[in-house]
């Protein structure tokens, strides 16, 4: 699931091994771009900003990737190519005097004047993993629609950038909050530092996991797991579907125990008054079986 981190750590590997090469070759199977040819370009620099990818180039162009679901840059060591198998992925192949780079499947793939790059990541709010993340400035935007369920601000890229569907769900319920909960009634300062805790965990760490427990099927709380039991109190894992012609535009899992609060669609429950605490937090990074029937997480 590429997110902010997933992108961050696919640049770090970019810069490994193409920065500074000179571009041999550029095949760009794009339609927009069918003539374009940046040979001869020295590759200067790779950046992320949230789940953007700025490639520069020393011509003074940037080739800007948005990974979506499915994006994902391949590198092939000098002289090899990638697999025929991968022919109708790839989007474009930039040869270079090392290595070669493969834009595969990338939903968004355009190149621009490096001093334009304002037009493609100006809209977004503070990078979590950039050097100058502003919590406070986070924090501003978040609130700025204050009924607006906190899950949902959290995943617009304007108030912040780099959380996806799996960090947002994995954080509210590690939170202890229903992810439909107004995002003013958030202690949202408490829940930036573990959802920045957690995206910097993961740079370290393959995978995404939440729970500390990285077997397969094992690694989350919620994500993913309609109908299956709470690893801490055993209830259902609840889901909703994505709304088309809405907003929301992302399917939601919680537990409907362990995350108090309103929850749209279904029989109305009651929301705990005041701030809720990260009742769930110090689950972060612990592995589930150890916490059933631990009687310091129960309730
Ligand atoms: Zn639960």
């Amino acid at each position: 699931m590429p997110e902010g981190d997933s992108v961050f750590k696919a640049a770090q590997r970019m810069r490994g091994h193409l920065l500074g090469r000179t571009v041999t070759r550029s095949d760009f199977r794009v339609p927009r771009y069918a003539t374009t040819d940046l040979a001869g370009q020295v590759i200067s620099a790779f950046d992320s900003y949230g789940k953007h990818m700025l490639t520069r180039f020393d011509g003074g162009l940037t080739l800007h990737t948005h990974f979506e679901m499915d994006g994902a840059w391949q590198v092939t060591g000098p002289g090899k190519r990638l697999p025929a198998t991968f022919d109708d992925e790839i989007r474009l192949a930039l040869s270079t005097d090392g290595p070669t780079a493969y834009a595969l499947r990338m939903p968004v793939l355009e190149l621009l004047p490096t001093s334009q790059e304002g037009e493609v990541i100006g809209h977004l709010g503070p990078d979590l993993l950039g050097p100058s993340w502003d919590a406070q400035e986070a924090q501003r935007r978040l609130v700025a629609d204050p009924r607006r369920p906190v899950v949902e601000a959290l995943l617009d890229q304007r108030n912040l950038a780099g959380i996806g569907n799996l960090w947002a769900v994995e954080t509210c319920f590690l939170r202890g909050i229903s992810p439909w909960t107004p995002a003013a009634e958030v202690d949202l300062a408490a829940l930036l530092v573990l959802v920045r805790r957690m995206l910097l965990h993961s740079l370290d760490n393959p995978g995404q996991v939440t729970t500390g427990d990285t077997r397969r099927g094992h690694t989350h709380w919620v994500y993913g797991r309609a109908g299956r039991p709470c690893r801490r109190c055993g209830t259902p894992i609840e889901h909703r579907d994505a709304v088309a012609g809405t907003s929301w535009s992302r399917e939601t899992w919680w537990c409907p125990r362990c995350q108090p609060g309103p929850f749209p669609s279904l029989a109305e429950r009651p929301s705990r008054p005041g701030l809720r605490r990260g009742v769930n937090e110090e689950s972060f990074g612990s592995r589930g079986r150890r916490l059933r029937g631990s009687p310091g997480l129960a309730r």
